[in-house]
């Protein structure tokens, strides 16, 4: 990490795994290449140091999924920070902390995810008393509604939503920067129409295959590629800490013992006993297993993790790529 990053995460008073994105020399070769795998966002300085940073203005995303989004857009005119990017804190049970609140009172513009997904970034808005449009929620043009599934980075059609509406927040609250802002959100899009066409090829050999999951974090992706997503009875109890009926988990067991399911997919951020049992069942009876997270891993962008994804759903259902 260059040691511009350290300073400024000092200065915040941040703990570990804030990510700064500080997205500026190699930006252009980043949004035409969202296969490649580079670590642009933790790896870059801010060009100007710290004190130039601090002059900008700051955006503050609840998740660094949103955050990464974001920052491609709004940087480098912007500065973005984000507060949960742990994979081991189980975003759904998040508490903010003090640190939080004096964070989001600073930003200019604050992101979240919405669906009831952090509803503590909506207390923490609240009470800054930030103007209702300088609150980016990505739930706010996706057709989620109250008890659907919130996890809305992973639905391409939110996403790309959100990337316009973000790019015009921006855009307002900075006028004299419009031009980049709608210039870098239209090569997000690209990013997007990228990972839709990958979906899609891959979708013409999984289509109507039988996947199941712990937790509905990857609904939305298997939505994508027609998967027949099963057990879902199951991964709602697990996503509200509710334990599982009897029944809904034998069926799942046998499901898995009698290879009607061709995938399980985990999330890593649940480590719950139940959970741990269904993937050694999984093992045993040869059905292959993707984990997954709810935070963006480090040093990747949210394109490249997607279709880092897709790849790995294609591999493990047998997909020649
Ligand atoms: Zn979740």
């Amino acid at each position: 990490m260059v040691r511009s990053n350290v300073i400024l995460l000092h200065i915040i008073d941040w703990g570990i795994g804030i990510m700064a994105f500080p997205v500026k020399k190699k930006q252009n070769f980043w949004l035409k290449s969202a296969i490649c795998a580079l670590g642009v966002a933790g790896t870059l300085g801010f060009g100007g140091g710290a004190a130039q940073a601090a002059k900008m203005p700051l955006v503050v995303a609840a998740e660094n999924t949103w955050g990464d989004i974001a920052a491609q857009i709004a940087a480098p005119d912007m500065r973005v920070v984000a507060i949960l990017s742990s994979p081991t804190v189980d975003p759904h049970e998040y508490q903010a902390t003090p640190t939080d609140a004096r964070m989001i009172a600073a930003a200019e513009l604050v992101v979240a995810n919405g669906a009831g997904y952090d509803t503590w970034a909506d207390k923490l808005v609240a009470a800054s008393g930030l103007l209702p449009a300088r609150y980016v929620k990505a739930d706010s043009w996706s057709p989620w509604q109250e008890g659907g599934n919130p996890h809305l980075w992973f639905n391409v059609d939110a996403v790309s939503a959100f990337v316009k509406h973000f790019a015009e927040a921006c855009a307002h609250i900075d006028p004299e920067h419009a031009d980049g802002y709608a210039g870098r959100a239209e090569k997000m899009q690209l990013a997007i129409q990228s990972i839709q066409a990958h979906a899609g090829l891959l979708k013409a050999h999984v289509a109507g295959m039988h996947v199941a999951a712990t937790e509905p974090l990857f609904t939305p992706l298997a939505d994508l590629l027609g998967l027949q997503m099963d057990e879902q009875a199951y991964q709602l109890a697990v996503m509200n800490d509710v334990e599982p009926a009897p029944s809904t988990v034998a069926t799942f067991e046998s499901d898995l013992k009698e290879h009607r399911l061709k995938m399980l997919v985990y999330n890593q951020q649940v480590e719950e006993p139940s959970v741990r049992h269904l993937l050694e069942l999984a093992q045993q009876s040869n059905v292959p297993t993707l984990p997954l997270s709810e935070m963006l891993p480090p040093r990747k962008h949210w394109q490249v993790w997607v279709h880092d994804i897709l790849t790995q759903v294609g591999q493990l259902l047998g997909v020649q790529q």
